[in-house]
């Protein structure tokens, strides 16, 4: 399918790039038809997977980078939030929800990212780093469609 636009984006792991990644992942996603609250969920997405990369992936370490690859096409947005920190040992076990490896945490960082998003994939190494992939498509052209078929 040919990628109508991209983006990289690069920046350290401190707390306070979690705002900015949102917003510019959100700004980015704005070019295709998504919803306010589609948009919303994006960026809730987008908060999870950072947070993960910068208190998990990097032990909130602020010289660690997180790079963010984004792409749009066929109505469909694609995030890639990628960390080269400690690697996640069982992605089975990391996916469970309520599983965390921080006491006083929830667990439900990718529960979150896998409801505000409709597909997510992890791909990590230990000692090497993670990957979240995750997709998003456009709910308004069904819409459009079916109005325009009625
Ligand atoms: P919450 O997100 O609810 O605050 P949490 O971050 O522990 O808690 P998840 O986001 O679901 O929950 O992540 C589950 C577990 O997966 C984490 O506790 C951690 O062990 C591991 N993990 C997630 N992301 C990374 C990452 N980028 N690098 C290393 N480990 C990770
Ligand atoms: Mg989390």
């Amino acid at each position: 399918m040919a990628t109508t636009n991209n983006f990289k984006l690069e920046f350290k792991s401190k707390p306070e790039n979690v705002g900015f990644a949102r917003v510019v992942v959100a700004a980015f996603a704005t070019q295709i038809d998504f919803t306010l609250s589609e948009v919303e969920d994006i960026k809730g997405a987008i908060s999870e997977a950072v947070t993960n990369a910068v208190i998990h992936g990097y032990g909130n370490n602020p010289d660690g980078l997180i790079t963010i690859r984004g792409a749009i096409y066929d109505g469909v947005l694609e995030v890639v939030v990628e960390d080269q920190g400690v690697g996640i040992d069982s992605i089975a076990q990391a996916l469970q929800p309520g599983f965390s490896t921080i006491p006083d945490r929830l667990g439900l960082g990718f529960s979150f990212m896998q409801s505000f998003m409709d597909t997510i994939e992890v791909r990590s190494q230990p000692g090497r780093g993670t990957r979240v992939i995750m997709t998003k498509k456009v709910s308004r052209r069904a819409d459009h469609a079916q109005q325009s078929l009625s």
